[in-house]
């Protein structure tokens, strides 16, 4: 369910940047998130759409750029990285499955496409730190 607190961090922070900038509509939102194991980019649509709907936020397309966490084999121990937003990781060396051992738990708005009423759509450079909300 962390996801889903995250992803409500992410529409809740979009919507006051929104409103702040006078936007009718979002188009597009740049996020970064700290990869973890379980939470694909499919999953973080599809709160997204859950939790967007109704807001002016609700056509608006996501971009994520993933960051990298640790993972650990299971059966060689061998430790990496990666930023694969996948449901299960492989060890790249003897292709055992690994565990997450760390990630870093960022969900940042980078930046937002708003539209405002009459006008053409605009880019807000914003850096936002998201904080999840139940
Ligand atoms: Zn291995």
């Amino acid at each position: 369910m962390h996801e889903v607190a995250l992803m409500q961090g992410v529409v809740a922070t979009v919507q006051e940047q929104a409103q702040a900038a006078g936007a009718t509509k979002v188009t597009q939102i740049n996020l970064t998130i700290g990869a973890a194991s379980h939470f694909t980019e499919e999953i973080a649509r599809q709160h997204f759409e859950t939790l967007a709907a109704g807001t002016v936020a609700e056509e608006a397309t996501l971009h994520i750029t993933w960051l990298p966490a640790t993972y650990q084999c299971f059966t060689c121990l061998h430790q990496f990285q990666s930023a694969e937003p996948l449901e299960t990781i492989i060890c790249p060396r003897c292709g055992g499955v690994a565990l997450e051992i760390a990630h870093r738990d960022v969900c940042q708005v980078d930046s937002l496409e708003i539209v405002r009423a009459g006008q053409q759509p605009q880019h807000l450079d914003a850096s936002y730190e998201t904080t999840p909300r139940v």
